[in-house]
């Protein structure tokens, strides 16, 4: 069924035709914006040093539904969107008058609900207490971060499942120059909620799988049929035709070549488009605890995903989001300089993972110069 979806991995000749066409691309673009040769070599040069520390230069393209898609937190190409992220990102180097978004992604908790009980929820203090947000303000708060210049929303929790009908209206209502992301543990997500998410004009769902032994995923996310959940809608997912990730938390004692393989063998079998790694923080449930990795499981990591996403023998598996791997080498690519954290109590974080409390979301928002405001810094990165 996930086939009918028409997904691929192009070949590796594809690939490296592909890689030539963005890059053309983005010269093109920075020709049309500087107009200037110096200017535009700048700026591709930079890009360029991105690309490499975060990948290497050799990115896995996934071709979905006609179009290609880079990585989790970009636009597909060919698009509008894309075109606006790669002007955004050519606004850093070299400022330009064309529209860009102060924001490239943006985590906002929707909902305080959620029936799991995680190990590492980050949300741990706040689940389940009264909502802080109405349907209408919830509208308002993306609407103004829309008109700042949006590129990604990931809604999440709590479980944002469970505020099904109001994030539909979210979605369907909201200007399609935003993706919208439901970050989920897979809870009351079947095919028919899947397909109305897609019809509302969702990009993709992230689910969340910690393990790929039932029992283990089950303990960890603190509910029996977690597993089962998971897996259903991820298979839900790609029957709607909408991008799946699936998002694993790397444990100590998962953070192995054999673990990280397995688990990216099956995330793909299920039909995954990215597969994305988280490292343990000792925030929220986590909080005081001795869970951060060691530098010896970080570099079995490392090369793990070098290996997954460059290894000719693993070009079937999807493309790995690793980001403690490009906060290492690029510094923290959130704390507001492109993204930031919405609580499901509406406090402003750096990120999900370092819990800056900075401002409430609607005085930040409504603050004319919000520039004056700025998020607190990543203390790691
Ligand atoms: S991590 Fe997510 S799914 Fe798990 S308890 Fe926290 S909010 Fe719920």
């Amino acid at each position: 069924m996930a086939d009918s979806i028409n997904r691929s991995r192009p070949s590796y000749f594809i690939q490296i035709a592909l890689r030539m066409r963005v890059r053309m691309h983005i010269v093109f673009l920075a020709f049309k914006v500087y107009r200037s040769i110096k200017k535009v070599k700048l700026v591709f040069s930079e890009i360029m040093k991105i690309d490499r520390k975060i990948s290497g230069g050799k990115r896995k393209y996934v071709l979905k539904n006609g179009k290609y898609w880079i990585g989790l937190y970009m636009p597909a190409f060919p698009s509008k969107n894309f075109d606006r992220y790669i002007l955004s990102e050519m606004n850093r180097f070299v400022p330009h008058t064309f529209a860009v978004n102060n924001f490239q992604q943006v985590n906002f908790a929707i909902t305080t609900k959620c029936p799991m009980r995680c190990e590492h929820c980050f949300e741990w203090d706040n689940l389940n207490l009264h909502e802080t947000f109405t349907k209408d303000e919830l509208k308002n708060v993306i609407s103004k971060l829309q008109a700042r210049g949006l590129g990604h929303i990931s809604l999440s929790g709590g479980e944002p499942m469970v505020r099904f009908n109001d994030m539909l209206e979210l979605i369907g209502d909201a200007d399609k120059s935003t993706a919208f992301w439901v970050l989920t543990s897979g809870f009351n997500l079947d095919f028919s909620r899947a397909q109305k998410l897609k019809q509302a004009g969702a990009t993709g769902v992230i689910v969340s799988l910690d393990d790929i032994t039932p029992e283990k995923h089950n303990r960890f996310r603190g509910h029996n049929q977690a597993y089962q959940l998971a897996t259903k809608a991820a298979q839900a997912t790609n029957q709607a035709g909408l991008m799946l990730a699936i998002s694993v938390c790397v444990l100590r004692e998962n953070a192995n070549a054999a673990f990280l393989t397995s688990h990216a063998e099956a995330a793909t079998a299920m039909g995954a488009d990215f597969i994305q790694w988280l490292e343990p923080k000792a925030e929220g449930n986590f909080r005081g605890k001795d869970v951060t990795l060691s530098t010896e499981q970080i570099i079995e990591m490392e090369k793990s995903f070098l290996s997954l996403n460059h290894d000719a023998q693993y070009l079937h598996i999807a493309p790995i989001m690793y980001h403690g791997y490009y906060q290492r080498r690029l510094g923290c690519l959130s704390a507001g300089k492109s993204s930031f954290y919405v609580d499901s109590r509406g406090m402003v974080h750096s990120c999900p993972f370092c819990h800056s409390s900075d401002y409430q979301i609607m005085d930040w928002l409504n603050n004319a110069d919000p520039k004056m405001n700025k998020i607190s810094a990543c203390p790691s990165y």
